[in-house]
């Protein structure tokens, strides 16, 4: 394969910008490879500079749910350009867009649009300290919820003990009150309750979770976590960044049946554009400025361009039910094709992570037991074949409307004859 273009624009990016990307997981840092620079996409396929095709299924890691370019997402972008591309004050698409949000996702009783996932699960749990006033919040190891410093925590040093940040640039007094847990693991959620039960502002967690590759909630995790903050007067965030619209146009707490207080959205909300929301109750989304104390603002929060996409997208899922019964069935085959190769799956919906670990994936403990060298082995035979994937283990895959039987047919083929 040709990828000297992608080459010399890499080493050209690595002058300018730390790692040659705007993102690290782009550098294909863990599976030792060139990044490909991309040059146009559409439907299933991205192409690279040197013009190689590939059916993708990364998806800009989760917004593109009806693949690339999807023609009336882009009409809508087009006409709004044409009015403008920024007010910095209110126009009428943000009160559509509210309106096709609340009705898909009735517990998000009031909600605010922001411009990034990190923004929205930070000024989500912004307003559940100010609501509750209390400062602790539980979060899981191996669960990512953007870079806010007080959420930059994954493995510390015991789940009793003050929590050590990951990043360097983060005081450990910005994540002194972030408690972690183990995700599917009831006992270490109910021990910090009983032991700062009070102080515990909320609860975050990817219901199913997505950043450790695909992990889902085992039976009654999610409702345990219903009930012991609803004991404690604690808040419940569901963070459906990767989640909403994706599992079921109602999210994960559809898909599961367990409503949070309060959700934050991102991706496939934005349909494509940088364009994220958070919301919940509406007693603790008056909390937030100017109906209440707690303060967050957005100079291109709203931003018409944004909220044209995340509309239409929207519009065409609620419109065309049948596209989840259709992913499900897409993603079977996926999953089939690598079971039967002898592959360890985690499937829930359109998201799914081959493992190479043979032990059942529960938490991130598991997860990180796996063998990452052959995971870049893999992602590179992919890749090779015309198949790009995740450049990481601890990511998902993502199947997209726009992903033909043929594509999936072909997909499945390459699987099958990996060694
Ligand atoms: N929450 C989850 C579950 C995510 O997967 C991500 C990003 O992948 C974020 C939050 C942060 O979103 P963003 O990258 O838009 O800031």
């Amino acid at each position: 394969m040709n990828i000297s273009k992608s080459q010399k624009l890499y080493s050209q990016a690595l002058q300018f910008m730390p790692g040659g990307v705007n993102s690290p997981v782009r550098a294909f840092k863990n599976v030792g490879k060139t990044p490909l620079f991309i040059e146009k996409a559409k439907g299933s396929r991205i192409y690279d500079a040197d013009g190689n095709e590939y059916i993708d299924y990364v998806c800009s890691w989760g917004p593109n749910i009806l693949g690339h370019a999807y023609p009336e997402v882009i009409e809508a972008v087009k006409k709004s350009c044409d009015k403008g591309l920024t007010f910095g004050a209110c126009h009428k698409g943000e009160v559509e867009l509210a309106q096709i949000i609340q009705k898909n996702i009735p517990s998000m009783e009031m909600l605010r649009l922001v411009n990034s996932g990190t923004e929205a699960v930070m000024s989500a749990v912004r307003a559940a300290r100010g609501f509750t006033g209390r400062d602790k919040i539980v979060k899981f190891e191996g669960c990512y919820h953007g870079h806010s410093d007080g959420l930059l925590v994954k493995a510390g040093s015991g789940l009793l003990t003050n929590s050590i940040p990951d990043s360097a640039g983060v005081p450990e007094g910005f994540t002194e009150n972030t408690l972690l847990a183990k995700y599917n693991n009831i006992d270490s959620v109910a021990e910090l309750f009983e032991k700062y039960g009070s102080d515990i502002a909320c609860v975050i967690v990817e219901p199913c979770a997505a950043n450790m590759g695909v992990i889902p909630p085992k039976k009654g995790f999610l409702k345990f976590l219903r009930d012991i903050t609803c004991q404690y007067n604690s808040l419940l965030i569901f963070d459906e960044v990767i989640t909403g619209f994706r599992l079921s146009l109602g999210g994960a707490q559809k898909y599961y049946g367990i409503i949070p207080d309060m959700t934050a959205l991102g991706k496939i909300v934005g349909g494509g554009m940088p364009l994220a929301a958070y919301g919940g109750k509406k007693e603790i989304m008056e909390c937030v400025a100017p109906s209440g104390s707690v303060y967050q603002a957005g100079t291109l929060s709203g931003n018409p361009i944004a909220v044209s996409a995340g509309l239409a997208t929207l519009k065409i899922l609620q419109n065309n039910p049948d596209i989840y019964n259709e992913l499900e069935r897409k993603s079977y085959l996926i999953e089939s094709a690598a079971t039967d190769s002898g592959l360890n799956v985690n499937r829930v919906g359109s998201l799914l992570t081959v493992f190479f670990n043979n032990a059942e994936i529960q938490n991130y403990d598991n997860a990180k037991q796996s063998d990452t060298k052959k995971y870049a082995e893999f992602f590179g035979y992919l890749l090779e074949n015309g198949i790009y994937t995740a450049p990481s283990q601890f990511e998902a895959m993502f199947v997209s409307a726009a992903h033909t039987d043929k594509d999936i047919a072909y997909t499945c083929d390459i699987i099958h004859n990996f060694k």
